[in-house]
């Protein structure tokens, strides 16, 4: 795509053009950034409480403008209104309120012990601001995966350069607006406006440090430009999330909860649940109640319906091509309609897709569909389900369903990925004192929580002495020390420490000096 690009911002749920936004032309990129240093000299050095104020003062305006916020998202990505408020929305008014209470004890400097063989001095951990952050986020929760890396790079101190997804190339005007009418500092958030070739001119100028969201495919992308001039970078990449239900489990709330898991969002969810595994004595049931659920729910533009449309045709033509490789290879429909009957005339609505008989020879048992599409397939036993689960490239997010807690806890800590739900699917997520990330090709690193502030500075090593000795006694010359130190490693690290000998070898030490 050319950098003079106009994007036209549609509807998904109408096919409507409502905006249209100018691209950032990449010979403007370099200029971004001198911005962006430019506005660090200031922010980085606010202090801390009056960086949190300006948080606090964007809390209060977006509560204040709840139906724009949402009606921005879901003009830009077709999501139904309330998925848009409850995932969305509040999900970042949780995190800035996290913030509010957090940043002060997790960003303030850390006293940490020095040993003994240190003794005079005291240490501590600093957490310095990086600089320019560029943060890169996908099209499906285009408001939350954009602010909550941007809301913590910046209370830590950094300027922020946003690129959103091409495919809601709104949201990033809608960002940059809510920031300017906020009262931040200029050039504090930046919102860049384009494709992967923008993403890739952003980072060839070297942000200081990178936070990405999307596929994994762009994943490895981004970390093959950025590993070349060592930057550092986060990485939230797909999944493929399993969910268990063991037969002792509360089955109506399984059904709910497997419905919702897979079909939230239309399924367009990093950690929606894709591979379905029920123990088999109770499969049958479950999928009929499962099936009869599913068919209950309500697609379409209407306030109140459950399913919203398909953000992008991209994402509709990957669950087709995986539907056609899985029919193909004799998998069953067993609720919704083949592509053949898909219509969007009406906007891009998919009524949600159960696959049973689903073999690990197709497509759809292994990629993630990033679409309303559910595979179901039974275990024999616990051993079974843990193998299954695990079986898969990616690992970000998994649910265990059991009355029986112990095993459910005892399941749970065998799966390979970075969180799992006990009865009960994806909101790890909605909890800001948890860290977020994946295992495997999910990703690399976390967000939320400490980590999630932490991520964007640099943690920095301090040690302090009093300066009034004249030298260390592991300082020049060693003279006359190895018989010394070796006694005083020998007196510290035994069975037992031997406190009369490492005094002994310590003021001997002493003497050497
Ligand atoms: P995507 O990878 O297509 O795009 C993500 C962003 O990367 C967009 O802004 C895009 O313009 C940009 N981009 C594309 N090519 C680039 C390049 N070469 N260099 C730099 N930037 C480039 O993903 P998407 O379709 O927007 O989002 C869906 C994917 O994101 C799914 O795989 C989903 O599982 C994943 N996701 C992960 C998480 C998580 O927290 N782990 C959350 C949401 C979505």
């Amino acid at each position: 795509m050319t950098e003079s690009a106009v994007w036209k911002a549609i509807d998904p749920s109408t096919g409507e053009v409502f905006a249209e936004i100018k691209g950032t032309p990449l010979d403007e990129v370099p200029n971004l950034y001198e911005r962006a240093h430019q506005g660090f000299n200031s922010w980085s050095t606010l202090s801390l409480e009056a960086r949190v104020s300006y948080l606090k003062k964007l809390r209060i305006h977006l509560n204040g403008h709840l139906d724009d916020v949402v009606d921005a998202i879901h003009k830009s990505t077709g999501k139904v209104p309330l998925e848009a408020l409850t995932n969305e929305v509040l999900p970042v008014l949780n995190m800035i309120e996290y913030i509010e209470k957090n940043a002060r004890k997790v960003l303030g400097i850390q006293p940490k012990p020095t040993p003994l063989i240190l003794q005079g001095k005291s240490s501590h951990v600093e957490y310095v601001a990086r600089g320019t952050v560029l943060v890169i986020s996908p099209s499906n929760y285009p408001f939350h995966l954009a602010m909550v890396p941007v809301l913590n790079a910046l209370v830590a101190g950094n300027t922020v350069i946003l690129k959103t997804s091409e495919a809601v190339p709104y949201m990033g005007q809608y960002i940059e607006e809510l920031f300017y009418e906020v009262g931040f500092p200029d050039d504090v958030l930046q919102a860049a406006h384009g494709d992967g070739d923008l993403g890739q001119a952003l980072i060839a100028e070297q942000p200081d440090y990178i936070f990405f969201t999307g596929s994994d495919t762009t994943g490895r992308k981004i970390a093959e430009a950025a590993g070349s001039n060592l930057i550092p970078l986060t990485l939230e990449l797909g999944g493929k999330d399993p969910m268990l239900v063991f037969a002792d489990a509360n089955i109506p709330r399984a059904v709910r909860g497997a419905a919702w898991g897979a079909f939230t969002n239309s399924g367009q969810v990093c950690m929606s649940v894709e591979r379905l595994y029920v123990e088999a004595s109770i499969y049958d049931r479950f999928l009929e109640q499962l099936v009869e659920f599913t068919e209950s729910l309500v697609p379409g533009g209407d306030p109140d319906a459950d399913l919203g449309a398909m953000t992008s045709m991209q994402e509709v033509k990957l669950v087709e091509e995986l539907l056609l490789d899985a029919l193909a290879k004799g998998a069953r429909l067993v609720t919704g309609l083949p592509p053949e009957e898909w219509n969007f005339d009406n906007g891009r609505y998919l009524k949600p897709m159960i696959l049973t008989d689903v073999t690990a020879d197709m497509r759809i048992a292994k990629e993630e569909a990033f679409g309303p599409l559910l595979a179901v397939m039974a275990f024999d036993n616990e051993r079974q389900a843990v193998q299954l689960a695990n079986d898969s490239r990616f690992g970000l997010n998994a649910s265990v369903w059991s009355s029986d807690l112990e095993k459910a806890r005892r399941v749970a800590s065998r799966l390979v990925c970075g969180g799992v739900l006990i009865n009960d699917v994806i909101l790890t997520v909605a909890n800001p004192n948890l860290p977020f990330g994946g295992a495997k090709d999910s990703g690399i690193g976390r967000y939320q929580a400490e980590i999630g502030l932490r991520i964007f500075c640099h943690e920095k090593a301090v040690m302090v002495d009093q300066g009034r000795r004249q030298q260390e006694i592991s300082w020049f010359p060693y003279i006359g020390k190895y018989p010394k130190f070796k006694q005083l490693c020998q007196a510290l690290f035994g069975r037992y420490r031997n406190w009369p000998a490492l005094l002994v070898a310590y003021l001997k030490l002493k003497q050497k000096r």
